[in-house]
């Protein structure tokens, strides 16, 4: 799958985030992806923590051939992660953190 183009909108309408499948109201900043596989050209929106959280599952998991509705909170489902993708997206980050230094104290 290729990223076409990602952009940050003002929404004119109401969206639904692609990723974690909350809907925000028009006049929200969310980020307008393009994406083409073959001949076919969408677009999804995300809100601003799936748009990180998605690059990161992708280079942890390395599942980056669907995106789905609601990956982001299959994903947080999968994991019994009880929060919001805000939440989640931070503890993604610590992880990854954690795992580059693996030799380094927890910190917890
Ligand atoms: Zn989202």
């Amino acid at each position: 799958m290729t990223w076409l183009r990602s952009k940050v909108v003002k929404t004119r309408k109401k969206h639904l985030c692609h990723g974690c499948q909350r809907t925000f109201p028009k006049g929200s900043k969310l980020h307008s992806c393009t994406n083409a596989d073959c001949s076919y050209i969408w677009t999804i929106y995300l809100c601003p923590a799936c748009d990180e959280i998605i690059p990161i599952l992708i280079s942890l998991y390395g599942n980056d051939d669907e995106i789905d509705e609601g990956y982001v909170i299959n994903y947080m489902n999968d994991e019994n992660f009880k929060g919001t993708p805000e939440k989640y997206l931070e503890s993604l980050k610590r992880e990854i953190k954690h795992d580059a230094h693996e030799l380094s104290q927890d910190g917890r």
